[in-house]
């Protein structure tokens, strides 16, 4: 049923995740009166550094964390495509050869999955689907992606197509793109799809070519999640774009990849200011490779500072609640650095711990933060985990 190209594995035997996989499967059972057969899982991601650089043909590092979407899926019968939300206790019905946009919530992002997996030229099939997940949505933490490739392994899965996680996460890139709207970069579906445990995983979004960078154990990474919500349809992000591409275009370059730092002095305000802090960004991530390399979290811990302080003078996405919390962040024992992680405007920070420093932590930045300010911040330690994981059930 499941094939070779998607890593395939028996239930119970892959990362922990927080969703119950049981639960999951009786939510099913309930909505449809049949059992599933397949659960695929794809996580959400945490950027350590390299930020606003994706849709620039740039350097990412993002992290896949141990929260989760998870589908819970069965071939259906003949073309209709049955979906439950658990998160938003909803039902969606359409045909499966003719995905339309209904403008309303989860169901788009389900529906643009078929969308570009038919475009692509994949033959689809019926299928029912029960959806659940735990990534905080509209936080940073790319929930759409995590639901899109969970999404699109189950498709794929039921109807017995066998798609290398890339191709998927640029299929789901376009399905984001093109039928939701959202004009995200694709870094976001290449760690829920393509992420290994223990590791952070290094994007050339140009390339596409990929590394990952091991993660060493004396560390945690901490998500701080402001709660200030961010919605990028509402938030200057289309015009951050808009604004990188004026950029290089008046450089004469297909991205501000291809720019250097000297090339930029002559560009007119804000273009000089967006593209240096992307060529900048650039540098930092591949600095900060080789600082994980090396052990020299100090040194990282440094360029996530210097990445904060870019976003906020010179990209212009900074939030003052995210500002504060970096900046208890610096002021507390045992962080070696923390930025502002997603595309701004509210959401999250990263912050790069020490092991045994996490109570601190807590104390320093998440409760100092809600003295000060009445703050509703909350923080989640996360896991490095796997990418797409597909489970045959039964
Ligand atoms: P994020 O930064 O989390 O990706 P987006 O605004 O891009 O924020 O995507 C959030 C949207 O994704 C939600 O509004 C919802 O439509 C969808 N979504 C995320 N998680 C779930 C879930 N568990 N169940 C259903 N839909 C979800
Ligand atoms: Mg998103």
């Amino acid at each position: 049923m499941i094939l070779a190209a998607l890593p395939t594995r028996k239930p119970g035997t892959g990362n922990p995740v927080t969703i119950e996989r049981r639960s999951l499967q009786q939510t099913f059972e309930n909505a449809f009166h049949r059992e599933p057969e397949v659960l695929s899982e794809a996580p959400g991601r945490v950027n350590l550094i390299g930020e606003h650089t994706d849709y620039n043909e740039g350097f990412v590092l993002p992290i896949a964390i141990d929260r989760t979407v998870a589908v819970a899926a069965a071939p259906g019968a003949g073309r209709t495509v049955r979906a439950y939300s658990v998160d938003f206790d909803a039902r969606d019905e359409w045909r499966i050869d003719a995905p339309r946009r209904t403008g309303r919530e989860w169901r788009d992002y389900v529906r643009a999955v078929a969308w570009a997996l038919l475009d692509a030229g994949y033959e689809l099939r019926g299928v029912d689907l029960a959806i659940a997940g735990d990534v905080p949505p509209g936080s940073g933490l790319s929930s759409s992606a995590a639901l899109e490739i969970a999404v699109a392994g189950a498709l794929c899965s039921v109807a017995d197509i066998s798609v290398q996680p890339e191709r998927l996460a640029l299929i789901c890139q376009k399905a984001e793109n093109q039928f939701v709207g959202v004009q995200s970069g694709v870094m976001d579906q290449l760690a829920a799809a393509c992420s290994r445990a223990g590791h952070a995983l290094l994007i050339d979004c140009r390339s596409l070519d990929r590394d990952f960078v091991a993660l060493p154990g004396e560390i945690v990474i901490i998500v701080v999640d402001s709660k200030v919500p961010r919605r990028l349809g509402e938030t200057p992000y289309n015009q951050r774009r808009e604004e990188c591409a004026a950029a290089a275009q008046e450089l004469g370059v297909s991205s501000l990849r291809e720019a250097a730092i000297g090339d930029i002095e002559g560009l007119r305000e804000p273009l000089k200011r967006r593209a240096r802090h992307v060529v900048s960004e650039n540098q930092r991530v591949l600095e900060a490779v080789d600082a994980l390399r090396s052990r020299n979290l100090a040194r990282l811990g440094e360029l996530m500072y210097e990445s904060h302080a870019s976003l906020r003078d010179g990209f212009g996405v900074s939030t003052p609640e995210l500002d504060l919390l970096v900046e208890l962040a610096s002021r507390t024992t045992g962080v070696f650095g923390a930025r502002l992680t997603g595309a701004g405007f509210g959401g999250c920070t990263v912050n790069l711990v020490e092991r045994d420093a996490v109570a601190g932590f807590e104390a320093g930045v998440v409760e100092r933060d809600r003295e000060r300010t009445g703050s509703p911040a909350t923080m989640l330690i996360c896991k490095a985990v796997d990418g797409l994981r597909i489970y045959s059930l039964g």
